[in-house]
């Protein structure tokens, strides 16, 4: 049984992870300061005596015996990263400091929740690993993108100068069942507003582009990342859906699959919004022997299912 530290495990993904770790038979600790995650995600896991939830912020040093580290916090959707700009680097950079630094005291191994957003709007299509992006540094994403770069960077010199175990993912955008029904992430925003027959907000034309993975295959990935015995096998390394959809074919698949009255109405485009987004996935086919198994009707069927239950 291995001791396994999620940080973020209230959250949508960790909630998710947190529950598959212990499905597996490991001893798992949830830390959160509940910015945007939430008690209810993992209610259902307090009973089992393998299963600890931790209020604590990763911009605080943090220190248990474990065997592992997933470290996952970080809000995601631009709405709320955007909303404390200097808490949202601190998070990604005094996190991956404070997690890094306990995973070299405990020698435990530890994951990094990195991002497509550090290719900023590529200028390569798709996107593999070898591309070092187009970001901006300064503007409304850099908190977020620049914080979760540097994260990569500290996680590469632990390995290099201190022999910390590491993996690094790079997730592309990821959908499914416990997402805020405000957490402002397109996926989510569309199956809200045609659940209510309210107005679809798609954000300038509805031509820019994205790759949509389910929780589930994202899941199935990190965990073969942290598993995987090769330690010159660090990543970064690609994990998402390479089906590529504009956001205008979003929002029509969510009216159809809801049956919805909605209208689509078009609001302005957010400053740096990425163009187009779709991961080349050659190199975690290869090494991980992973790639995605849920298309995005099945998908979006099984969010639906799920916003259609807790906003009634
Ligand atoms: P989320 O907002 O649902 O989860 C983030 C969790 O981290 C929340 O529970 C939040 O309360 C917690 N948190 C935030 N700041 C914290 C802090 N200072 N201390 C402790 N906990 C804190 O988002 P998510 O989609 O589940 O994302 C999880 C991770 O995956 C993030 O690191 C995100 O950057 C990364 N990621 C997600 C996606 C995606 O599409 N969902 C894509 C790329 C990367
Ligand atoms: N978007 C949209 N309507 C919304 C929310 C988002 O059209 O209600 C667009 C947004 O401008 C972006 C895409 O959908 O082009 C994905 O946005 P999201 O915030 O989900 O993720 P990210 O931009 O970080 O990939």
């Amino acid at each position: 049984m291995k001791r396994i530290l999620v940080t973020g495990g209230a959250g949508f993904i960790g909630s998710h992870l947190c529950e598959k770790l212990l499905n597996d038979g490991n001893d798992v600790i949830a830390l959160d300061n509940f910015f945007t995650g939430s008690k209810k995600n993992i209610v259902h896991l307090l009973d089992n005596h393998f299963f600890e939830l931790v209020r604590h912020d990763v911009t605080m040093p943090y220190f248990a015996e474990i065997d592992e580290i997933y470290n996952l916090a970080c809000p995601a959707s631009p709405v709320h990263y955007q909303y404390n700009p200097i808490k949202t680097v601190k998070t990604s950079v005094l996190g991956a400091i404070n997690m890094l630094g306990l995973a070299k005291r405990v020698n435990a191994k530890i994951f990094q929740a990195s991002t497509s957003e550090v290719y900023g709007d590529p200028e390569i299509h798709p996107q593999p690993e070898s591309y070092w992006g187009n970001v901006n540094p300064l503007g409304p994403r850099s908190c977020y993108d620049e914080g979760k770069r540097v994260a990569e960077t500290l996680f590469m010199n632990y390995n290099f100068q201190n022999k910390v175990r590491i993996k690094i993912a790079r997730i592309f955008n990821t959908y499914g069942p416990n997402m805020h029904p405000n957490d402002g992430r397109v996926v989510s925003n569309f199956i809200v507003q045609a659940l209510q027959n309210k107005d679809i907000t798609v954000y300038g034309d509805g031509s820019q582009t994205r790759s949509f993975q389910y929780v589930d295959d994202l899941v199935a990935g990190i965990i073969s990342l942290m598993n995987n015995t090769d330690e010159d096998f660090t990543g970064p390394v690609n994990i998402g859906n390479p089906g590529e959809f504009t956001i205008l074919e979003l929002a029509e698949k969510v009216i159809k699959l809801t049956n919805s009255k909605s209208k689509i109405i078009y609001m302005p485009l957010p400053q740096d919004d990425p163009m187009q987004r779709k991961p080349d996935i050659t190199l975690a086919k290869e090494k991980l022997n992973w790639e995605p198994k849920v298309n995005l009707e099945d998908g979006l069927m099984k969010t639906i299912e799920y916003f259609d239950r807790i906003i009634k």
